[in-house]
Parts: structure tokens; C-alpha cells; sequence
């Protein structure tokens, strides 16, 4: 609480939030601003953070999990209590399930009205317990800087994820004196609350090298995690050393270029099902990997998990897990396996066999790519987006994706050159990301263009941010394949229509024809409406280079593409 009859000067609550924050190194927030948080947000801008106001939690939250993920370092979603801390649990969630680093704070009711029914009252710790690491409520504003610090802490450490810090509108009230607020910040600073991550044994890193040395047909597989430690120089050295193939996940593509000449994306089913070791690299062999089971994976596979989380190890038993950081420990394995190298070479039997699959599957995709359709399937505007993306070269511009058939048809196509420049709907397959990545990449990564493809379906979840687009003049294209729908097009039977609302739209239809690039041009952001090749290149051509926000969108024949194959029968 305020010392009384200090000469210190006093400082509010909100200025010390800010400050606790700026201290820690948070230099952005995302958030949406109303009782009892409006200070903070301003407090944080006068202090160099970047506030980005957006019109719903929801998007905000996935902006702050998505920059946790492209800079290492939590992002940090701000939002009203009761209502606007329930739409940042969608960011929360997104965090955790995702293993990206992101800090909830909420402002929440007065404490001493809890439980009388005060404005917004909810028990927003309750509420985010499902989702979160660690979460604290500040119950004084002498809690205030060792709470920052703590859920900042524990947000980034072990395997990422989200936590949670609940300031009471009454804390939010308090004031303390300036000395009082420094020496509170310093010792807050000073605490070291995380435990360190133990490392990997030498003799672990040899017993590695000696499975890998006995495989026939080894493989490393690569997703979100060696991303987010940064291991891409360390997976290159590992892959030309060994001559081992490599397999991304759909958020590990770029780690290494897609163009690599061991790269077996386009050999997938065979990479997998034919490896008999497989190195994988922060990645959960979960749904995204077939749980690395047959009969996707042959029965005899012997993996090499490489994790930061203990339990994933325990959960999966491996033949060998290695805990750590997956960037220190491919730095140790590369090591080792300079004092004796081994490389598979080119005219070894499995980097041929994946070699020629990859160059059989490239061409007959080529083939397919090649053909103008119009009204357009999913593949020629996919071609031509490709196309556009690689003209421009490095810095690559980050793709967003989401949408089934648009997501998984770009995933095929679209190539990605570097590392973390994909982000799309991830571990839980969430749609509505889209705008809220968007923004997080532009804001994260302001030498970048952001070029989004979503369907028109994930675009609508947050359409609305195309305002804040504008609002920042961010430098972000969002292209929308418009068929008409969830999947597109009315495709139920005739004879299931029935009962007395048979006349109403299929619960998969929207308006046909919807004019999206027209609610852009509402804020002043341009719009472009297109349905054939030279149109859609034009609209690229000038966006791309102008940098400026801009929706591209695509009308799409409804008919064409189906859901995707892996997800067909739960549907
Ligand atoms: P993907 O979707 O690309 O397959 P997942 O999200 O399933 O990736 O898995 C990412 C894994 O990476 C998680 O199990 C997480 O614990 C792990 N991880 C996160 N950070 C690191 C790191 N620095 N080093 C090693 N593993 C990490």
C-alpha cells in the first residue's frame, strides 16, 4: 500500500505494471482496452511498449501467442475482467496447446464486491486454470513487479506455454512511493524463480550417434520447438553431415529450405513409413505425426525424441529421449559426430529411393500446377501465389495460413525458404488465427511483407481486424479464397433436405459472391476482387510492392476441392 509521509513521489499501479513490464524486456502488447485497464494500456505506450488495440480479445490473443512463438519471448495479450478475459482464454488455450510462450493479464472486479455480483465479476483464475503453466492474482501493489516477473518467467521457461497474472480493479487503484516501486522492481528483477533445465549426458549423446550410425534408413524429423529454439543452423549442420533425409511439420517448414536436396516432404508417406530411426526434434508425435504408430510408421521405427519437456519423453518412450534445448543438444551431437564422420551420400539405396519419389511426386504436382483452370480450383491461384512469394526473395515474407482445402493445398505448394515464416492453425487445427497472426508477424517481423491465404471461412472468424490493418498501416496482404462457404458450395444430397427449415442456406453456406475485398476499402485499405490468372497476378503484383494493407479476393469455383484426406472420416 501508499507509504504515508513520504517525500517520495507516488506513482499509480498502472505506471508500475508498465514499468515491471518494460523491465522485463516486453516492448509490445496486444490487447483490447475498457474498465478496468485503459491506464495500463497508456502507461505501457508512455514507456516505449507498443500497445496494438484490436476489436476483439479473441484475435489479440492469438496475436500475442503467435509472437511468442516468432520472437522467443512471451507475448502478452491485455483485457478487460469477466467477459474480455473468457475471449483471451481462445489466446491462452492457443499458447499452451501450442508450446508458445504468452502472458494473459486481466484486470478483474474490485476485490472486496467479489461474490456480490460486481461489474464483470468472474474467478478469472478458476476460468484460466485449464490453460495455463502458472497464474497469480496480485492481491496488493506490492505484488505487482514479483508477479510480472513471474509469469513472464514461467511463461518462457521448460516448454512454453501460457500463464495468466490477475490485477484486482482495486490494486489497480493503489499507489506506492517511487523509491518504495524501485526497490520493489529491483528485487522482483533479482529473483531467479525458474528452475534450470537439466542438460543431456555425453554418454547420451554417444548412444545417440551409435542409433543413428546403425540405421539403414534414418530420418530427422523437425516441427514448432527446434523452431522456437532456433536450431536451424545446427539441423542444416546435422543434415549435411550425416546425408540424412529431413521431414518438416507443417510450422517446421522453412527451418530448412524446402528446395533442399534432402528435403522429403514430397516423399512423406514413404519417409515415414519406411524409416527405421527417426531423430525427432521438437515435435510431439501426436495426431500431426500418425503418434508415430503404424501403419503410417512401420512397426520396427526406433525414435530418437529430442524435447525440452521431460513428460513428452515419458508420454511417448522412445528408444532414446534427449532432454534439453533442441538447439544445445544438435550442437553437441554435430560435435561428436565431426570426430568421426559418417555421410549417406547421394547413391546410398534410401536417399535414392526418397529422391526418386520426391522428383515423381514433384512432377506430377507440376503437372497439375501447370494448368490454367478457371473459374478457379484451389491449385492455379495457389500456383500464382507461389509464384509471386518467391519472386520476392529474402527477407521471405511470412505466410499465414489457414482454412482446410486453402490450408492444405498451400501447405503442398506454397515454399517456404526460411525459418518461422508459416504460421497457421497449428496443434488443435484452430481456424479464425488468421488476422490475429497476421498482425503479430507485422508487428514482430516489421521487415517482412505478411502475406496471408486463408478460405473465406477462417477470414471471417476475425474480419474485423482488417481495420486495425489499416488502423497501423501494417504491410500485410490477406488473400481470400472465396467459395462460398465452410467447404464451399451446398454439397448435401437433395433427398436430406427436409423438415421446415429445408428453404434455409446448408449450415456450410455463406452469401456467394460475398464482397470481402470491399470491407478493407470501408477503412481506407484496398481491396481487389479477382477470377482469373492475369487478375490475380496484377492485384499481387501491386500489393506486393506497395506494402500497404490490402485484401485480395478470390473467387473460387464452389465445387472445387474437398475436405482434407487425414480428417475425412471425422467428419
Ligand atoms: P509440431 O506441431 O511442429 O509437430 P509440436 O508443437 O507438436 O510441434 O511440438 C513442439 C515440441 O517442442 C513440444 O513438445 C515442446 O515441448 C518442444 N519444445 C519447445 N521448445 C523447445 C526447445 N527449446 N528445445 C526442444 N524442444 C522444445
Amino acid at each position: 500500500m501508499a507509504e504515508l509521509g513520504s517525500n517520495s513521489p507516488s506513482i499509480d499501479c498502472n505506471l508500475l505494471v508498465a514499468k515491471a513490464l518494460a523491465r522485463a524486456g516486453v516492448d509490445r502488447m496486444f490487447g483490447v482496452v475498457g474498465i478496468p485497464v485503459t491506464s495500463l494500456a497508456n502507461r505501457a505506450l508512455s514507456l516505449g511498449i507498443r500497445f496494438i488495440a484490436f476489436h476483439n480479445e479473441q484475435s489479440a490473443g492469438y496475436a500475442a501467442s503467435a509472437y511468442g512463438y516468432l520472437t522467443g519471448r512471451p507475448g502478452v495479450l491485455l483485457t478487460v475482467s469477466g467477459p474480455g478475459c473468457v475471449h483471451g482464454l481462445a489466446g491462452l488455450s492457443n499458447a499452451g496447446v501450442n508450446a508458445w510462450p504468452m502472458v494473459m493479464i486481466s484486470g478483474s472486479c474490485d476485490q472486496k464486491d467479489f461474490g456480490r455480483g460486481d461489474f464483470q465479476e468472474l474467478d478469472q483464475i478458476a476460468a484460466v486454470k485449464p490453460f495455463v503453466k502458472f497464474s497469480v492474482k496480485a492481491k496488493d501493489i506490492s505484488e505487482i513487479p514479483s508477479s510480472v516477473f513471474s509469469v513472464l518467467d514461467h511463461a518462457g521457461s521448460g516448454r512454453p506455454g501460457g500463464c495468466y497474472l490477475d490485477i484486482p480493479s482495486d490494486v489497480l487503484h493503489q499507489t506506492v512511493t517511487e523509491s518504495e516501486a524501485n526497490r520493489l522492481l529491483d528485487e522482483a528483477e533479482s529473483r531467479i524463480t525458474i528452475e534450470p533445465i537439466k542438460s543431456v549426458t555425453y554418454d547420451e549423446i554417444i548412444k545417440a550417434i551409435s542409433l543413428i550410425r546403425k540405421a539403414e534408413r534414418p530420418l530427422i524429423v523437425f516441427g514448432k520447438g527446434a523452431a522456437i529454439a532456433r536450431a536451424e543452423d545446427e539441423l542444416k549442420c546435422l543434415v549435411e553431415k550425416t546425408g540424412i533425409p529431413f521431414l518438416p511439420t507443417p510450422m517446421g517448414k522453412g527451418l530448412l529450405p524446402d528446395v533442399h536436396e534432402l528435403a522429403a516432404t514430397a516423399a512423406r508417406s514413404l519417409a515415414i513409413g519406411k524409416c527405421d530411426v527417426a531423430i525427432v526434434v521438437g515435435a510431439r508425435l501426436n495426431w500431426l505425426l500418425h503418434f508415430g504408430e503404424p501403419p503410417k510408421w512401420s512397426k520396427e521405427v526406433k525414435f530418437i525424441l529430442i524435447d525440452i519437456d521431460e513428460d513428452e519423453i515419458k508420454l511417448r518412450k522412445p528408444e532414446l529421449g534427449l532432454i534439453g534445448d533442441a538447439k544445445k543438444i544438435l550442437k553437441m551431437l554435430n560435435k561428436e559426430i565431426k570426430d568421426d564422420p559418417f555421410c549417406l551420400g547421394r547413391s546410398h539405396p534410401w536417399i535414392e529411393a526418397i529422391t526418386n519419389k520426391v522428383k515423381e511426386n514433384v512432377s506430377r504436382m507440376e503437372g497439375q500446377l501447370a494448368k490454367d483452370v478457371v473459374p478457379f480450383n484451389f491449385l492455379t491461384p495457389m500456383r500464382i501465389i507461389r509464384d509471386a512469394i518467391i519472386g520476392l526473395g529474402s527477407p521471405a515474407p511470412v505466410v499465414v495460413s489457414e482454412g482446410a482445402n486453402t490450408m492444405d493445398v498451400g501447405r503442398s505448394v506454397l515454399v517456404q525458404m526460411e525459418p518461422r515464416t508459416r504460421l497457421d492453425a497449428g496443434t488443435w487445427g484452430t481456424m479464425g488465427v488468421g488476422l490475429g497472426y497476421c498482425i503479430a508477424a507485422a508487428v514482430a517481423s516489421p521487415d517482412r511483407l505478411v502475406v496471408a491465404v486463408e478460405g473465406d471461412s477462417g477470414f471471417g472468424f476475425s474480419a474485423m481486424e482488417v481495420e486495425t490493418l489499416v488502423r497501423y498501416q501494417l504491410p500485410v496482404v490477406v488473400i481470400v479464397f472465396n467459395n462460398g462457404g465452410v467447404y464451399g458450395g451446398d454439397r448435401r444430397n437433395p433427398e436430406d433436405i427436409t423438415g421446415p427449415y429445408k428453404d434455409d442456406p446448408a449450415p456450410t453456406s455463406f452469401v456467394p459472391g460475398a464482397a470481402y475485398h470491399l470491407l478493407i476499402e470501408a477503412f481506407g485499405g484496398k481491396g481487389y476482387l479477382v477470377g482469373n490468372p492475369d487478375e490475380l497476378k496484377s492485384a499481387l503484383t501491386e500489393s506486393f510492392s506497395a506494402r500497404k494493407p490490402a485484401v485480395i479476393n478470390v473467387t473460387i469455383d464452389p465445387y472445387a476441392g474437398a475436405e482434407s484426406g487425414r480428417m475425412q472420416h471425422k467428419n
